[in-house]
């Protein structure tokens, strides 16, 4: 375990003031806060060490390439990955996933052939599908949670028939905090011969993440909820599905020659990556990736399981608030709605005043509310930063918040 108030001194922001208050950011889900040493590594490589990349025979180029490159081993290291020919380097998750929907799925699904989906995904891991259903009659299918916020992996498993040719999961809902066991679910499909892509955003901020013992075939990650900038990222995936896949976005970068009329390709990964990409971002993204890995990944998910079941026992004892999803088996994200007539938004906005950073809103789940039947909810979501000070101070404004609006 470390030192949390110790760990708060590497993040400049977190010592400042919000209308007058003390910040309190809980707002991990949507984007986490920079250490230190990313602001750091991020204003080196623009003051000191900027080029673009791969195509440079000068110094300042070839530093660049160097860097820049050398963050595909860090990513494969943070993933559990055996190779970083497997790291494909995106702008975050959305990308990844349009990566697969357009490179893998695209040319191989036709009329009639499905895609199993939970009820509880991020549009990034929604929208591409229904491109497919809208483009080429793809059939989505969905798999309802439990209750509890729960899913259960032989239902996923179950719904997997002879036209199904995707299983496309996050590992942690952004909404409930579920924990989806990603593992069982991939043994499953893999058995029936299904691939499974891993929706991995929140997953891979809250534990430790090793893509062979889950056995999926992409996992999905964004570099600016991992402690690094935004517009950074990368989808593992396995090579044999690398190598049935083609390209996505055309430019420089991803080609080896180009003709009037043929053109031949760069080898994986470097095939599917178009363009010159967000060079300091993913050297930021590297060093974000060092930092967790230095504190431990055990280390932060033992640290939020303590602020997750201090949590669950303070907002238990408000009974004007619902909270949605109570499975044990979630990560410190806490999505609740207040009784009586308050909106997600205008509690959000009393939060606000006391200098509590949560989101209002459906969280980009559209599906998910509707299976909640509300339109939108209030989420908390910690971080590695966060203290057991900052619930109590989540839960002095909600009682605020109440008294205004209950
Ligand atoms: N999936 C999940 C579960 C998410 O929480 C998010 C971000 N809210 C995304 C996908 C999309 O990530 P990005 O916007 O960084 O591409």
């Amino acid at each position: 375990m470390y030192d949390v108030n110790e760990v708060r001194k590497d993040f400049p922001i977190l010592s400042r003031e919000v209308n007058g208050k003390p910040l309190v950011y809980l707002d991990n889900g949507a984007s986490a806060q920079k250490p230190q040493v990313v602001i750091d590594a991020v204003t080196r490589g623009y003051a000191e060490e900027y080029a673009n990349v791969h195509r440079g025979l000068h110094y300042l180029s070839n530093l660049a390439t160097d860097k820049y490159e050398g963050v595909r081993g860090t990513i494969a290291r943070f993933l559990g990955a055996t190779s970083e020919d497997e790291i494909v380097y995106t702008t975050g998750t959305t990308m990844g996933i349009n990566l697969v929907a357009y490179g893998w799925a695209m040319p191989r699904m036709e009329a009639g052939d499905e895609i199993v989906l939970s009820v509880m995904e991020h549009h990034a891991n929604i929208v591409p599908w229904h491109f497919l259903r809208e483009r080429q009659g793809v059939v989505i299918k969905w798999v309802d949670v439990d209750s509890t916020g729960a899913l259960d992996p032989q239902k996923v498993i179950d719904a997997i028939g002879p036209k199904t040719k995707l299983v496309a999961v996050t590992q942690v809902s952004n909404v409930l905090g579920t924990v989806v066991d990603v593992k069982a679910i991939c043994a499953g499909a893999r058995a029936k011969g299904v691939p499974v892509l891993v929706d991995g955003s929140q997953a891979s901020v809250h534990m430790p993440v090793n893509v062979e013992e889950i056995g999926c075939d992409f996992y999905a990650i964004t570099g600016h909820k991992l402690y690094g900038p935004s517009a950074s990222g990368a989808i593992w995936i396995k090579s044999d599905r690398m190598k049935e896949m083609r390209p996505f976005l055309g430019g420089g970068d991803m080609i080896r020659e180009v003709h009037k009329d043929e053109i031949t390709y760069n080898d994986p990964p470097m095939k599917f990556e178009a363009g010159t990409p967000g060079i300091v971002q993913q050297i930021g993204l590297g060093v974000a990736l060092e930092y967790m890995m230095d504190l431990g990944m055990e280390n932060i998910s033992a640290h939020e399981a303590m602020l997750r079941d201090y949590t669950v026992s303070k907002l238990g004892g408000l009974n004007w608030i619902s909270t949605q999803g109570t499975t044990a088996d979630k990560a410190a994200i806490f999505s609740f709605t207040m009784e009586g007539a308050a909106h997600a938004h205008d509690i959000s906005t009393i939060l606000d005043k006391k200098g509590v950073a949560v989101r209002a809103g459906h969280h980009c789940a559209g599906p998910l509310m509707d299976h909640l039947g509300v339109s939108a909810t209030c989420r908390a979501s910690f971080g590695l930063y966060n203290t057991t000070e900052e619930v109590d101070a989540l839960v002095d404004a909600l009682e605020l918040a109440h008294d205004l609006f209950g």
